[in-house]
């Protein structure tokens, strides 16, 4: 009995020896890959640096008008006070410009600004309008956002009026893979591309939504379309429609020093609470 008792005190020793000579290697072999994952996760720390705001149309793609606005005019004055709002609010963050006046840009290379700038976000900036063969069109209010993806077509989708900018470009269909925006077909096989971003652009896409709604505006929600200009983005990318120009309401917020404040507020907002999110320190 008692050398059995001291044979297990033998081996519990024996145990505790071998666990104190692999105390080291097993402290170091967990230990190790820990503090590398720590480097590595530093290592890949995600800061949004650049931010791209597009603003919708230019030049003689004038596309949407009001009673006394146009679309294009809209979109250049809210895409350039986001711009300052950014910079001022985010001094970390770099803004880059698709236009700064009003010229005409194909889509293609608003989108490939960002792509060759790196962009972590790209923004465009549009107005929503009813077709003007529709009844009770000047009713039609609210705001929605659109990220990339699937859909069919209907008659007043925003992808048939954005997408249309598309005709205004003479070489068009060897710049998008033969897209050709009057075809509701290609329109949809275009819609397939791959979209890596796209949780990520309805993230900021929802915000956007969120901040409209509470200062009151109607929420259209958030859309997939296959919207041209987002469609080779390398980034999160949304559209965000800010108002409807065919409702004398809202075009008349729309082109109003408050209107426009307080929509650049609500994108700004967004932006901030994204960036929040998705930062890695
Ligand atoms: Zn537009």
């Amino acid at each position: 009995m008692f050398s059995s008792v001291k044979s297990k005190i033998k081996k519990i020793s024996a145990a505790g020896s071998l666990l104190k000579t692999l105390a080291l290697p097993l402290f170091l072999s967990l230990v190790i890959p820990l503090l590398s994952f720590n480097e590595k996760y530093k290592g890949n720390a995600f800061r949004i640096k650049t931010i791209v705001v597009d603003a919708g149309h230019g030049g003689h793609d004038g596309t949407t008008r009001g009673l006394i606005a146009r679309e294009k005019d809209v979109a250049l004055q809210v895409a350039l006070r986001l711009g300052k709002s950014i910079e001022e609010n985010l001094p970390d963050v770099r803004v880059v410009y698709t236009r700064t006046e009003d010229i005409f840009v194909p889509l293609y290379e608003r989108i490939g600004v960002a792509n060759r700038v790196k962009a972590d976000l790209f923004i465009s900036i549009h107005c929503n309008s009813m077709p003007s063969s529709m009844k009770n069109r000047s009713s039609v209010r609210g705001t929605e956002t659109f990220v990339s993806g699937f859909n069919r077509l209907g008659q007043q989708d925003a992808a048939l009026r954005e997408n249309a900018s598309l005709l205004l470009e003479n070489d068009y269909k060897d710049n998008y893979d033969g897209f050709d925006p009057n075809d509701p077909e290609s329109v949809i096989v275009f819609s397939f591309m791959k979209n890596q971003f796209r949780d990520q652009s309805i993230k900021l896409a929802s915000l956007m939504q969120t901040e409209y709604v509470a200062t009151g505006r109607i929420d259209r929600g958030v859309k997939e379309q296959g919207l041209a200009v987002l469609a080779k983005a390398g980034m999160p990318a949304v559209l965000t429609e800010i108002g409807f120009i065919s409702s004398p309401q809202e075009e008349e917020y729309m082109v109003s020093d408050y209107g426009q404040n307080e929509i650049v507020t609500c994108l700004l907002k967004a932006i901030q609470t994204y960036k929040k999110q998705v930062e890695i320190q």
